[in-house]
């Protein structure tokens, strides 16, 4: 039982194949996949997966990088997606000062316009933080009218994981964990709770070892898993049925 909470299945670089991957992921024991939409046309797409795919889902929202012509009338089309039954949460949205180094104040005020749409709808949030660990938190702190939600490819130290799990905020952990280089994620896992760590790839990017370089996608979940069980001193077992578990209480999924 595996839930991938976080992939981006409606992109072009699966167009050939979708059909018989995702048969392949129900028996590779991959049950649940949340598809993450990244901006308008994404979000759409994610929605038109979860309609055809029974066990797909989708998130929609408006990534930190895509921001280009935004508009008002674009919200009212997320507002009007995230209305239905298989739309989970709003996202990706958030803040990325490593690409976008230059129009934060841009990025702040759709983040803040999305996260008061997902406060308006009841749905959880999906979050892109990168270099901007001190504003995503203050923005966070000053929407505790969100329903929770989960911080993608957690990426920044144990004190901040800390920060988030106290404000209720599970962290999506995907390939990077399996990276040579990746201490700092190693401490973070080891230090949360398992039941409060969901498993992602962000596919078809961030494949883990060894995969690193190829697309990316929910087959090679087991790899970051196996690393998550190593880590904590758990059976692989435990990893996916805790994950399992803690993905369906995010995304809210009976
Ligand atoms: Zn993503």
């Amino acid at each position: 039982m595996i839930f991938e909470t976080h992939g981006h299945y409606d992109d072009e670089k699966f167009d050939e194949d979708r059909e018989e991957l995702f048969a392949r992921f129900r028996e590779e024991g991959v049950e649940l996949v949340m598809n993450i939409g990244a901006d308008m046309t994404s979000s759409r797409n994610s929605c038109k997966l979860a309609e055809k795919y029974p066990f797909v889902y989708a998130a929609v929202g408006v990534h930190p990088s895509e921001l280009e012509g935004l508009t008002e009338a674009d919200m009212e089309e997320l507002l009007a997606m995230s209305r239905l039954d298989k739309v989970k949460a709003i996202g990706e949205i958030g803040l990325d000062y490593y690409y976008g180094k230059d129009n934060k104040e841009e990025q702040i005020k759709w983040f803040e316009r999305q996260l008061e749409l997902a406060a308006g709808v009841k749905l959880p949030v999906v979050i892109h933080s990168r270099d901007a660990a001190a504003d995503t938190l203050n923005i966070l702190k000053a929407h505790g009218d969100i329903e929770g939600g989960v911080i993608h490819c957690f990426s920044y130290e144990t004190e901040m994981a800390r920060e988030y799990l106290d404000m209720g905020y599970y962290l999506g952990i995907g390939g990077v964990v399996t990276f040579k280089n990746s201490r700092k994620l190693k401490e973070v896992v080891e230090y949360a709770p398992l039941d409060r760590l969901v498993l992602e790839t962000d596919s078809p990017y961030l494949a883990p070892v060894p995969m690193r370089g190829k697309r990316n996608s929910a087959l090679y979940i087991p790899y970051i898993a196996e690393e998550i069980a190593a880590i904590k001193g758990v059976d692989i077992s435990e990893v996916y049925e805790q994950t399992f578990a803690n993905g369906k209480a995010l995304y809210r999924i009976k």
